[in-house]
């Protein structure tokens, strides 16, 4: 095994897997792609990606050679070190669900060779205590096969933002290992060190940052780095919902929160990321790992008010905005409302908890005809809401002619740069809610109803 090339198996190829396998291969490892589902086996072994996600389908062509897709998890006997990467969605009670996890960890535990070196690592947003299960399971398996190997865990917490998903993996900010065992820390740092050092050739379509910081390596205790994540991701949660606290009482005094939110941002304690007012956050993360943190919390008897309360202004955030459009139009029963957006943010296809498609439902369910339009998320949001009476627009143009508002709902560059003043002559009343405020130094004609947030 050589720092160059590690043999890693990645189980679960979704947005956190797929590209850190398709990084990992770029970086010179040889990449074992495991995943249960069909779908996405058929169009890898094509190397088509499966999800949209900026230079990860030209990063799997040009790495191709390095990596193998299967639905089996016997080639992962073979890997060096096994990453878990599947998901791990909320269930009813807001805790993670662990199921696949484990069951990751029972069918790894079934292929591995005896004696042997491997490293499991858990990438997935898992409960505290959750590493010392893998590694229960994974011994037990063992010890019922009969098989004497010898078995290192680590947690190695994802930060990635989708949308941005292969550039935080090529650049991060830092990279978290925690684990008991030295020769955990020592493979996965070597298996790292491309990143760490930043000796690669920077893809000419994903380059390095300006003045980038080699980043550091955080070695730490598997609790502390699965707090890590957690902690993390509710801090980002807390920030956006604080501007939108901010922004609804901008709106009673009559301050504008973008010159609030700039005016605070430059404080270098502050600074001026995750202080967007808008509709609040959605996506497969924040809502759920914030929802699980208060689980973990509930299971030792402590509340986490500050994460509860940011939940709440959240809730808050969706309403509000129906409410504005609401008071623009006085009755929402028998309009045609347009919704621009549905991906949780832009730049990715991801639709899961999204406010966009959150408020078309509740849009449907007030008697309003709902036209919904995303630039790549659309097919997405057409299966999940599959069975429900919306027209889905391929052309943002004609999504709007004849519409009573425009609900903009995901910040969309495209959306920017639209004939805005052109666009509302086709509507029936021209009334543009912009729930992201990226239309706010737009020159609106006198006629048009332009409603924004917090402003
Ligand atoms: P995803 O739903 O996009 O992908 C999960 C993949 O795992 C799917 O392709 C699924 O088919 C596969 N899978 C499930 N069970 C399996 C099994 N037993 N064997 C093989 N494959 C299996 O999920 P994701 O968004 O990539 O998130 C994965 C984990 O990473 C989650 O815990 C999530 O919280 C965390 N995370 C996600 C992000 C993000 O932005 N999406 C960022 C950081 C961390």
């Amino acid at each position: 095994m050589s720092a160059s090339q590690m043999t890693v198996a990645v189980v679960g190829t979704g947005y956190v897997g797929l590209t850190t396998g398709v990084a990992l291969a770029y970086l010179g490892h040889h990449i074992i792609a495991i995943d249960k589902d069909p779908r996405k086996i058929e169009l890898l072994s094509k190397y088509q990606s499966p999800i949209h996600e900026k230079g990860l389908q030209e990063l799997l062509t040009t790495a191709r050679s390095k990596i193998t897709v299967t639905p089996d998890y016997e080639p992962a006997a073979e890997a060096d070190v096994i990453i878990i990467a599947v998901g791990t969605p909320p269930k009813q009670n807001g805790e993670a669900d662990t199921r696949f996890v484990e069951a990751a960890a029972r069918d790894i535990a079934s292929v591995l060779k005896a004696d042997r070196d491997y490293v499991v690592v858990v990438k997935s947003t898992v409960p505290i205590g959750s590493n010392r299960r893998v590694a229960s399971v994974i011994e037990k398996v063992l010890a019922e096969r009969g098989v004497v190997t010898r078995v290192t865990f680590a947690s190695n917490p994802e930060f990635l933002r989708e949308g941005m998903a292969l550039h935080d993996t090529l650049y991060p900010d830092r990279i978290v290992i925690g684990s008991e065992k030295d020769q955990a820390i020592s493979t996965l740092r070597k298996m790292y060190q491309p990143l760490l050092e930043q000796t690669f050739d920077a893809p000419s379509f994903l380059p390095r940052p300006a003045s980038f910081p080699l980043p550091p390596l955080i070695t730490t205790d598997p609790t502390s780095a699965e707090m890590i994540k957690y902690a993390a991701n509710a801090f980002l949660a807390v920030k956006i919902s604080f501007i939108n606290e901010v922004a609804g009482l901008c709106e009673k005094v009559g301050a504008d929160v973008l010159e609030v939110a700039r005016g605070m941002g430059l404080d270098s304690r502050i600074g001026p990321k995750f202080l967007q007012a808008g509709l609040g956050w959605g996506g497969s993360c924040f809502p759920k790992d914030t929802q699980a943190l208060q689980a973990i919390a509930g299971e030792y008897g402590y509340t986490l008010p500050i994460i509860h309360a940011s939940r709440e202004v959240n809730a808050r955030q969706r309403v509000l905005v129906l409410e504005k459009l609401q008071s623009a139009l006085k009755v929402l029963r028998g309009r045609t409302i347009t919704v621009l957006g549905m991906a949780f943010k832009p730049g990715t296809d991801d639709v899961r908890d999204s406010p966009g498609m959150e408020l078309m439902q509740v849009l449907l369910e007030r008697g309003v005809h709902v036209r919904g339009h995303d630039p790549i998320a659309i097919e997405n949001a057409r299966n999940m809401l599959a069975d429900m009476d919306i027209k889905w627009c391929e052309d943002v143009e004609e999504s709007m002619k004849e519409a009573d508002a425009i609900l903009i709902a995901t910040d969309w560059p495209e959306y920017k740069h639209l004939p805005w003043n052109d666009l509302v002559k086709h509507m029936k009343t021209p009334v543009i809610v912009d729930a992201r405020n990226i239309l706010s130094h737009y020159d609106f004609d006198g006629n048009v109803n332009y409603i924004g947030v917090g402003r």
